[in-house]
């Protein structure tokens, strides 16, 4: 896989931390040169260390992924200090668990704009030079709520779903010109963001830590957490020539919860 890779450059959305800094880390160990973008710059910053004791260059850009003003400057930052990429990991996310009657205007808006909007940005931005070249990988991170929804996720489960919705559609439109698109659709990972949501078990129901992540190990037949590396080799696989027919997927890694 690394010989395959080598020279390839990447750009990865929430790289500072969990699924995004291990999907940076399994790209830059497969070869892959890459740039981080999330809006935490010390985090970022960690990220890009630990590329370059991997011998890989890397570029930590401060981004909101929602401003689509700051997409062409750093997406220019990107190709002038690294290249231009040819992989791009949409995986900046958020996550509030609220059922219908206390999803707000905000919520649902903030929601749609990280989780959807953002990777369309994102992807319309980088899909020409992909298509210059003849070749790219775009990798979605949704969620197994981009399937199969439950309660408490209204505006999560919307926007996954609407995520897998542009992953189909764009897979459909480049299949042809070497560029595949697709999404990994885990169920809970354990990473910060899955910290906070046992957090607000605990907040909402009184159960101790302990009890909070057994309900979400629980989602899993293997009752357990997936792991950010899981996923990272999956998004590692799909850059690969290997993996070229797969195109327009929503691959669910959830220990086998969801069999659809
Ligand atoms: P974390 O909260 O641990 O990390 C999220 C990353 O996204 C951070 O780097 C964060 O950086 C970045 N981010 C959030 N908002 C923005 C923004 N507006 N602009 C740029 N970057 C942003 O989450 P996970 O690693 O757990 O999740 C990563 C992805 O995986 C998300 O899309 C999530 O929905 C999905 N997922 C997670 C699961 C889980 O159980 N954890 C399960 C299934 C899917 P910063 O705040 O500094 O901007």
């Amino acid at each position: 896989m690394t010989a395959a890779l080598t020279g390839r450059i990447a750009l990865v959305t929430g790289g500072g931390r969990g699924i995004g800094r291990a999907t940076a880390i399994a790209l830059a160990a497969a070869g892959v040169d890459v740039a981080v973008a999330a809006r935490s710059a010390d985090e970022l910053e960690k990220t890009a260390e630990q590329i370059r004791r991997l011998g890989r260059r890397a570029e930590a850009l401060v981004c909101d992924v929602t401003r689509r003003e700051d997409i062409e400057g750093t997406l220019e930052r990107v190709r002038h200090s690294l290249g231009e990429p040819s992989i791009l990991v949409n995986n900046a996310g958020i996550a509030a668990g609220a059922k219908l009657s206390d999803t707000t205007d905000e919520l649902w808006d903030r929601t749609m704009a990280v989780n959807v909007t953002g990777a369309f940005y994102w992807t319309r931005a980088i899909m020409p030079m992909m298509l210059k070249g003849g070749w790219g990988r775009v990798i979605n991170i949704a969620s197994v709520a981009a399937k199969a929804a439950a309660p408490y996720m209204v505006a999560y489960a919307a926007s996954k779903h609407a995520l897998l919705g542009l992953t189909r559609a764009v897979a459909s439109e480049v299949a042809a010109k070497g560029v595949t698109v697709n999404a990994i659709c885990p169920g809970y990972v354990e990473t910060p963001m899955t910290e906070g949501s046992i957090d607000n078990i605990q907040a909402r129901t009184g159960r101790s830590q302990e009890d909070a992540r057994k309900i979400l190990e629980g989602f899993s037949p293997q009752s357990r957490l997936m792991t950010s590396e899981e996923v990272a080799s999956i998004a590692a696989f799909l850059c690969t020539h290997e993996a070229r027919g797969i195109n327009g997927q929503g691959i669910v890694l959830d220990g086998g919860g969801f069999q659809g």
